[in-house]
């Protein structure tokens, strides 16, 4: 029977330059060298994609994009596409993270055209999903979550979709300290599940891995990990850290 491989992803955001990013690349190959029944994933800035590449050639250890275009190329001034990521050595990419809804204007529907690109360029889409604090205090949580499901994932086949990752991520919870507690998360990732099945069928919904992301470090990554929709988790702040990232791919202990 399949399983979902537990995958702990790094994403350091608008840190470390290139060399910096090698260094810390090259530190955490050397600490994660053992570990097993895990997937470990990086996503260090583009500019450092290609020389962290070179880093983990050969390790446990996979290279992610934190953004991609949904064009393969063309004149979009400051933009990357699936192709130049795969390319560099990415085999995942990040969509949709909070921030970029946030700063940058990501919609649901940007959302859906990057996974679209992301999966026809066979890079593993990692889409993320989460409630504001006022949405959660105004009781639409599971809204929320429904309406980025289903437009983020509008018109595609299962076959689009075999490398889907999920990440939910609580946008009260990314960066603040403030973390969902294993009941929340595991209440979120559900239901998170539960509409997978509808929208895809229950096959797909039970091999999903859904993330769980937000002020995730190595006091808690145990108790979030025993919930049995929890697959993972997607890791900001303490992620940068070789030493703190690598007990987090220990979770196990
Ligand atoms: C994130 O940026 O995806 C994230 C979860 O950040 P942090 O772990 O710092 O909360």
């Amino acid at each position: 029977m399949e399983t979902r491989l537990p995958l702990i992803a790094g994403n350091w955001k608008m840190h470390k330059t290139g060399d910096e990013a090698v260094q810390a690349a090259k530190h955490l190959k050397e600490l994660t060298a053992k570990a097993v029944g895990v997937e470990i994933m990086i996503a260090p800035t583009f500019t450092a994609l290609s020389q962290v590449a070179a880093v983990l050639a050969g390790s446990n250890i996979a290279l992610g994009a934190q953004n991609l275009h949904w064009e393969n190329q063309g004149a979009f001034t400051g933009e990357i596409s699936a192709a130049m990521l795969v390319n560099a050595g990415c085999r995942y990419a990040i969509v949709g993270h909070s921030e970029r809804r946030q700063y940058f204007g990501e919609t649901d529907q940007t959302v859906q055209r990057k996974i679209r690109a992301a999966v026809a360029a066979g890079l593993r889409p990692v889409m993320c999903i989460g409630e504001t604090e006022a949405e959660r205090e105004s009781g639409q949580t599971f809204s929320v979550l429904d309406k980025q499901i289903q437009k983020g994932l509008e018109s595609f086949v299962l076959q689009d979709l075999k490398t889907l990752v999920v990440a939910y991520e609580p946008v009260w919870a990314i960066g603040t300290g403030k973390t969902a507690t294993k009941e929340q998360a595991q209440e979120a990732h559900a239901y998170i599940r539960r509409q997978l099945a509808g929208i895809v069928d229950d096959g797909f919904a039970r091999l999903v891995r859904i993330l769980y992301g937000g002020s995730v470090k190595p006091s808690n990554i145990k108790e979030l990990m025993a919930m049995p929709d929890v697959d993972g988790a997607l890791v900001g702040g303490a992620s940068l850290d070789p030493e703190t990232f690598s007990q987090l791919a220990h979770y196990r202990g």
